[in-house]
């Protein structure tokens, strides 16, 4: 399955994300949750280097940006705005939620 978003809405007093998608469903995903597992080069060098999974549960995500088929890249209030979460990564995100 490859759908793609009809919407993308950051709600700050949730701190949900949530994705409607072209098949119907829907995906609200905590901000706390897609800081943590940002898999951009500098997240995933550090996670292989054996760092600790940082404290993300004070992150809210600020601001959200489509590019088109390659996914949402996601700026969070700590400064990170490397990552680029392809749509098929962010509905599996969502599954292991619920
Ligand atoms: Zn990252």
């Amino acid at each position: 399955m490859n759908a793609l978003p009809r919407s993308v809405t950051v709600h700050s007093a949730s701190r949900l994300l949530r994705i409607e998608w072209d098949d119907g469903s829907e995906s609200a995903l905590p901000h706390a949750l897609l800081r943590a597992r940002c898999r951009c080069a500098f997240c995933t060098k550090a996670a292989r280097a054996g760092a600790a999974a940082p404290d993300c549960s004070g992150v809210v995500l600020t601001e959200a940006h489509a590019m088109a088929d390659a996914g949402l890249n996601l700026v969070f209030s700590d400064g990170h705005r490397r990552g680029i979460y392809p749509w098929a990564y962010l509905r599996e995100l969502d599954e292991g939620v619920s």
